[in-house]
């Protein structure tokens, strides 16, 4: 996806601060960050939402959610807690049309979300 800010960063063009990273997902640092942590964790395959999953990509979500629990651990958080939520749609507030992992933590976290 040529305008996609998120395979950009897959190719190279733009450069986050990258924390984690495997041969299918990236973990970067969230540009405007909502918490001490916050870091996007996201399959180098574009996906446009969690609606475009399907079972071939059942290894796929996993790995997203292992990189998330290696990403907390690096950061500190794991052990006093974090929040992981993927927002998807209008609706669900995604802004970003490439599926990603929100992982936040470094304070608490109050619910329900907004
Ligand atoms: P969502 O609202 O779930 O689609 O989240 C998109 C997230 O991407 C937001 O938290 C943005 O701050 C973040 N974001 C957008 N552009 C960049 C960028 N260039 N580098 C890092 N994070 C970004
Ligand atoms: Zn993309």
């Amino acid at each position: 996806m040529s305008d996609c800010v998120f395979c950009k960063m897959v190719q190279g063009e733009i450069k986050p601060t990258v924390l984690a990273e495997t041969d299918r997902v990236l973990a970067f640092r969230d540009i405007n960050p909502q918490a001490p942590t916050h870091v996007l964790v996201i399959p180098k395959q574009h996906l446009a939402s969690l609606n475009d999953l399907s079972s071939q990509h059942a290894d796929l979500i996993g790995e997203l959610y292992q990189v998330a629990q290696r990403v907390a651990a690096q950061e500190g958080i794991a052990e006093r807690g974090y929040r992981t939520v993927i927002n998807c749609g209008l609706e669900g507030g995604q802004e970003v049309h490439h599926l990603h992992l929100h992982v936040l933590g470094g304070r608490q976290m109050r619910w329900p979300p907004g």
